[in-house]
């Protein structure tokens, strides 16, 4: 049967493949990867409670989530909304592996496919956070969605043939290594715990948490007409999100790289752009008119 589908830049869709026969598979490596430092990072909480563990992992969580996962991986290397000198890029993207969900490669699948299957007009449960609070929870942070025949998924050549990029693909998890020992020798190792452990846990429940609200219900100043799936502007939680949480605006402009574009939306990963422009290390930088409108954008009033 052929949908009709759609293909984007990186995800290719021929008459053969089809975005709806899939199953959903438990993936221990990922599962295990969130359980393990939940419960030791609960335990950090409860068994070696300090505030130098909590300031350790407030810092290095706000840095790791705005410059590296916002900035880094979602805006700079995803959707290439502005340029920046490629050490900038690399050291970016570090600190966004740095936050534990995966390598830049596996980074860059994952949203794209979401992304994908969001663009068709019918979206199976897994990619739509179609399920309630804690199914959706299960699906996402522990299993994997598998087609059975899937589109073809091409890297460009910038990411592709990048050596770094392929060394941290390979060793993502073992980025925490230097910062953990790092934080062992300044404060022991309760401040492991918390600065690393703990933040991974909380960096992946928060990212899945905002991706399902942001798919529910909230604010919105576009739709897109014809998609069963909307994005979903989630106020309030702009500054704790770094701008991440303006996700219907990031539906309407995908390729911006402001994601706060009206008025009194906090979007603190743009005013690092702008910090870095104003140091001669960003430009290009993409706004919402920057390109073409997506067909079925309308806006709301
Ligand atoms: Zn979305
Ligand atoms: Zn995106």
């Amino acid at each position: 049967m052929t949908e009709g589908l759609i293909s984007t830049e990186r995800v290719l869709a021929d008459p053969a493949v089809s975005a709806l026969d899939g199953q959903i598979l438990w993936d221990p490596v990922k599962s295990l990867w969130f359980t393990a430092h939940a419960m030791i990072g609960l335990g950090a909480i409860f068994i070696l409670p300090s505030v130098e563990g909590l300031v350790a992992f407030l810092v290095i969580s706000a840095v790791t989530l705005c410059a590296g996962h916002s900035v880094g991986m979602h805006r700079l290397l995803i959707h290439r909304s502005f340029v920046a000198p490629r050490w900038l890029e690399r050291m970016l993207v570090w600190l966004g592996v740095l936050v534990g969900m995966a390598g830049p490669m596996g980074m860059i699948r994952a949203h794209d496919m979401r992304d994908w299957h969001q663009r068709q007009s019918l979206c199976p449960p897994h990619p739509s956070h179609g399920a309630g609070f804690w199914r959706d929870f299960w699906w996402q942070v522990h299993c994997v969605f598998r087609l059975e025949s899937p589109p073809q998924f091409v890297f460009e050549a910038k990411v592709a043939d990048d050596q770094f990029y392929k060394w941290l693909e390979r060793w993502w998890m073992l980025q925490q290594l230097p910062l953990a020992i790092g934080l062992w020798w300044m404060g022991g190792f309760g401040l492991v715990l918390w600065g690393v452990n703990l933040r991974i846990a909380v960096s992946l429940f928060g990212h899945w948490a905002v991706g399902h609200f942001a798919h529910k219900k909230g604010h919105q100043g576009w739709v897109i007409d014809g998609l069963p799936v909307q994005g979903y502007n989630l106020p309030g939680i702009g500054l704790l999100t770094f701008g991440e949480s303006w996700h219907g605006n990031h539906h309407a402009f995908p390729h911006s790289a402001r994601l706060g574009v009206e008025s009194g939306q906090v979007d603190p990963g743009w005013w690092f752009i702008i910090a870095l422009e104003a140091l001669g290390l960003a430009r290009q930088i993409a706004g919402p008119d920057s390109e073409p409108e997506r067909d079925g954008l309308r806006r709301l009033n």
